[in-house]
């Protein structure tokens, strides 16, 4: 008799320690963010809300989203509580009657039927109204970090429950889904899914279907030329949402830390929520303007030059062009990003925990960001020939 293998995945004892360790880390920061911990050196204070969450954490965070967004998708802790529900009864559904448990009726088959189609519009949604909430209360008040953290915990492990493996958080409506999906047009590393493995009829499937053109079934960069060449997934509204984000993404990113370093300063005198929202708004437009010209651009240039352009018979010089264009505002993302972000690990966090000093510290700030550009010019230079024609995708 055939033994069958005790894991259902390579390495799945050491993927579940990694997880394991990050939801220790998040619990840690969780609590020195409601107690407001603080580390006390000769040298300064490092705060636990500000400086451990909300910097290196996060910056963490995004680092490994641009680098392997599936590595982040494999070990995020919030993922992990998204499938509490999936690890501890569904899986077993799944492996007893196959993919049709992951079936639902009545209004929740409704209410699932939409988030597997317009997951990421939710997604944004929820990002482009979070972020800049940071700068109006959760940075000044620890406390509202913390329940925003417990918040976005509970609606994760009730998703889950509510809605087959990922459909009803990852893959939908949690507000990193859009950020993931936006890095993950070209990602520098592929690592594999290894979170939504079922034992059926003898043999173990890596996927049971929970969400529409998911970016976790093959790999995002898969999902994303699929928007582009498949009249199915082409001309959704979660695709236009998906292209919006990419488009407005360096002008939200530039808009959230101008505000945060107070280089830009809302005028005392207007209402401050409204203003930020405004700022941040105008910001994305600008952002996305060029964009949404350079596309329109291609277009009538290749509808000129190059044939027809319709989504039954895609262009390979159009979509090629249309590529180039989200790998280069991907990437324009990441950088200004680090700019700032670093500036802060590097220039205020780092020489408070050890002893360097600030010409040390400037050094190894400006290393960090032109290692990071020359990285993203090469990932960028990767992947620039893709295309819809055969065999021209990377396998990243
Ligand atoms: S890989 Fe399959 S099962 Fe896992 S989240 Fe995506 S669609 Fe759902």
């Amino acid at each position: 008799m055939r033994e069958r293998p005790k894991q259902r995945y390579k390495h799945a004892y050491a993927w579940n320690a990694l997880r394991a360790f990050l939801v220790i880390l998040i619990f840690i920061l969780f609590l020195g963010t409601l107690l407001d911990w603080k580390i006390q050196t000769a040298r300064g204070i490092i705060m636990f809300h500000d400086d451990l969450f909300w910097s290196v954490g996060i910056g963490a965070m995004v680092l490994t989203i641009y680098f392997a967004p599936m590595l982040w998708r494999n070990i995020c802790p919030l993922a992990t509580a998204n499938l509490l529900y999936f690890s501890l009864f569904h899986r077993k559904k799944l492996e007893v009657i196959g993919a049709s448990a992951n079936t639902l009726h009545g209004i929740r088959g409704k209410i699932w039927q939409f988030l597997r189609k317009n997951g990421t519009a939710i997604s944004a949604v929820v990002f482009w109204a979070i972020v800049p909430a940071r700068l109006i209360f959760f940075n000044e008040n620890s406390y509202a970090t913390a329940i925003l953290l417990l918040v976005i915990f509970s609606a994760a492990i009730i998703m889950g429950i509510l809605f087959p493996v990922k459909s009803g958080w990852c893959t939908s409506i949690c507000p990193v889904n859009a950020v993931e999906k936006t890095y993950g047009i070209n990602p520098a590393i592929r690592v594999k899914n290894h979170r939504c493995h079922y034992r059926y009829n003898g043999t173990v499937l890596s996927c049971s279907g929970c969400t529409v053109n998911c970016i976790d079934t093959i790999s995002p960069k898969f999902s994303y030329w699929k928007t582009q060449t498949q009249k199915a997934f082409h001309d959704t509204f979660d695709t236009k949402i998906r292209r919006l984000f990419v488009a407005t993404f360096p002008g939200f990113i530039l808009a959230f830390f101008t505000l945060l370093n107070g280089l830009i300063l809302p005028p005392p005198e207007a209402p401050r929520v409204f203003t930020i929202y405004v700022i941040v708004g105008a910001f994305m437009v600008l952002s996305a303007i060029p964009y949404y010209l350079l596309k329109h651009f291609f277009f009538a240039f290749t509808t000129a030059n190059n044939g027809e352009i319709h989504i039954e018979k895609p262009n390979d010089f159009y979509a090629k062009r249309k590529h180039r264009m989200d790998i280069i505002y991907v990437a324009s993302c990441i950088n200004i990003f680090m700019l700032f972000a670093a500036n802060s690990v590097f220039m205020s966090i780092f020489p408070v925990l050890f002893p360097v000093s600030a010409p040390l510290a400037r050094l190894l700030y400006a290393t960090a960001l032109i290692g990071l550009l020359i990285f993203s010019i090469y990932v960028v230079k990767k992947s620039w020939n893709e295309g819809i024609a055969p065999n021209s995708q990377k396998n990243s």
